[in-house]
């Protein structure tokens, strides 16, 4: 199946080159030619296995084996066999993305992503190893070094800022097994290490190398794929409770920050998900919100640091992506992509801001107000919430009030309230005092919600990472092991 750049200054390539390469040479990102026929009707009466290996089958077509990819990929590893359940609350339903190994979202994608790659790499005929680098803020780092962990054929390096990630983070990623992980502190912040990587890539361009070098990032489209598979599941929870009938239109709201999740729930749609509208939900970085509303995308603004760090972002990528899906134009997105780098914003033209505002809704929430729904959504209903999930749940609520849909809602929960024990504890009033494990503690002696066991389990692991290098020797360090 041929996938073309959204900037179309590079040739066609089949799905298995698509994820080998993640960007496109010329800078764009790979969507379908044209969306492959898919028999959804018939995807809603599988497991949450066979619902992802119908949909990788029909978006990936030339990486062969699925079945036995995506059994590789989650069986056993997350907390139930249906992966991401969907839970009511209050009038929503909430789905959970964060019952895998490292209780964030982006396990459903991780773990996937090292099974498509050493499989389109075994299909291209590569014999060279994929070593993966990246540099991160803290969520991604762990749930890719899960991913990876002893896949034949690739290893995965991850720099993450010392200091820069918080006790919890670090104590993940230090503790990481595997004959094929590194894990790495940089001096300096996260700039600092992501500038690195960026580097090592540039630098090592055409040299011969024992390895060769990939990413593992949300560009990549064998990472976007995986996430069509829950707006199945959630669909199917809410038909087999009968809170919907076949056809009905189910609202998703979305927290946001690369525009990876969002845009994985408008391919499902294009796959014949009877999708109403998706909302988009953000943090005080509301550059998404304003585009929504405006057509006007505009990074030219300070990135404001929030308690839903995993959105704190001011050039959302996959953004690019919807702008050809709605376009056809390659043509235009290059244009508004090159506006972008040079003049640090871009207007699209009336009908694709027409096109948008049918599909999406943008909102955002600050940081009290995600404190406040955090502690009302938990005294009204007893159910606890992070603070990602709560700027989506205020999103929806806002989108209600001002629509009067009654379309079923559902919110997508990005994190365990585990991950964020500070600001959830300051949300039900409870005390933040003491180390990041004491407050995880005194979250699960208030409210009784189980911990879960991988970061309860983390404070008795031994720490296998230790190293700590100047930014200027991260080379060094990739090529050293
Ligand atoms: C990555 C992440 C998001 C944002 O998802 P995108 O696909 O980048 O839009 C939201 N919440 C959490 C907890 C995340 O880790």
């Amino acid at each position: 199946m041929d996938y073309i750049s959204t900037r179309g200054r590079s040739p066609a390539v089949d799905s298995a080159q698509a994820v080998l390469q993640g960007l496109a040479p010329d800078g764009g990102l790979y969507v379908p030619r044209v969306l492959p026929e898919f028999d959804w009707q018939q995807c809603l009466k599988l497991s949450s296995q066979q619902m992802s290996q119908a949909i990788l089958s029909a978006l990936l077509p030339d990486i062969p084996n699925m079945g036995e990819l995506v059994k590789r990929a989650y069986t056993g590893k997350f907390e139930t066999e249906e992966l991401t359940p969907t839970v009511t609350v209050g009038g929503m339903h909430v789905l959970e993305l964060f019952r895998g190994p490292t209780s964030a979202f982006k396990d459903v994608a991780l773990s996937m992503l090292p099974q498509l790659l050493t499989a389109a790499r075994e299909e291209k005929g590569i014999t060279q190893e994929i070593r993966i680098l990246t540099a991160t803020s803290g969520d991604t780092g762990k749930a890719a070094l899960v991913g990876f962990q002893d896949v034949p054929g690739v290893s995965i390096c991850v720099f993450y800022p010392q200091g820069g990630v918080s006790q919890v983070q670090r104590a993940q990623m230090v503790t990481q097994e595997g004959s094929n992980v590194l894990v790495c502190a940089v001096e300096g912040n996260f700039d600092d290490a992501q500038t690195g990587v960026k580097q090592i890539f540039q630098e090592t361009q055409g040299q011969a190398l024992p390895f060769r070098l990939s990413s593992a990032n949300s560009i990549n489209i064998g990472r976007l794929a995986p996430q069509l598979m829950y707006y199945f599941r959630a669909y199917k929870d809410l038909l087999d409770r009968e809170v919907i009938r076949l056809g009905d239109p189910v609202d998703f709201s979305v927290p946001t920050g690369n525009f990876g999740d969002i845009l994985a729930g408008f391919l499902a749609k294009k796959l014949g998900l009877p999708v109403g509208r998706l909302i988009c939900a953000s943090n005080a970085n509301n550059v998404l919100t304003d585009f929504i509303r405006t057509g006007t995308y505009d990074r030219r603004r300070p990135l404001l640091k929030t308690t839903s760090p995993s959105m704190d972002i001011l050039v959302s990528s996959n953004l690019e992506r919807l702008l050809y899906l709605l376009s056809g134009d390659t043509a235009l997105v290059d244009g508004l992509m090159k506006d972008l780098r040079e003049k640090g914003f871009y207007q699209v033209p009336e009908e694709l801001l027409t096109a948008i505002q049918a599909e999406f809704d943008g909102d955002f929430c600050d940081d009290a107000r995600a404190e406040e729904v955090m502690g009302r959504v938990y005294r009204d209903y007893g159910y606890l919430m992070d603070p990602h999930t709560a700027s989506g749940w205020a999103a929806a609520e806002a989108y209600r009030e001002k629509t009067e849909s009654k379309n079923a809602m559902v919110v997508l929960s990005t994190a365990s309230p585990y991950k964020f024990s500070t600001a959830v504890l300051t949300a039900i009033g409870g005390d933040t005092q003491g180390s990041e494990f004491e407050r995880m503690d005194r979250l699960n002696a208030i409210t009784g919600v189980p911990v879960p066991k991988p970061l309860a389990e983390l404070r008795d692991k031994p720490q296998r990472h230790t190293d700590v290098i100047p930014k200027e020797r991260m080379l060094d360090f990739v090529l050293s092991r």
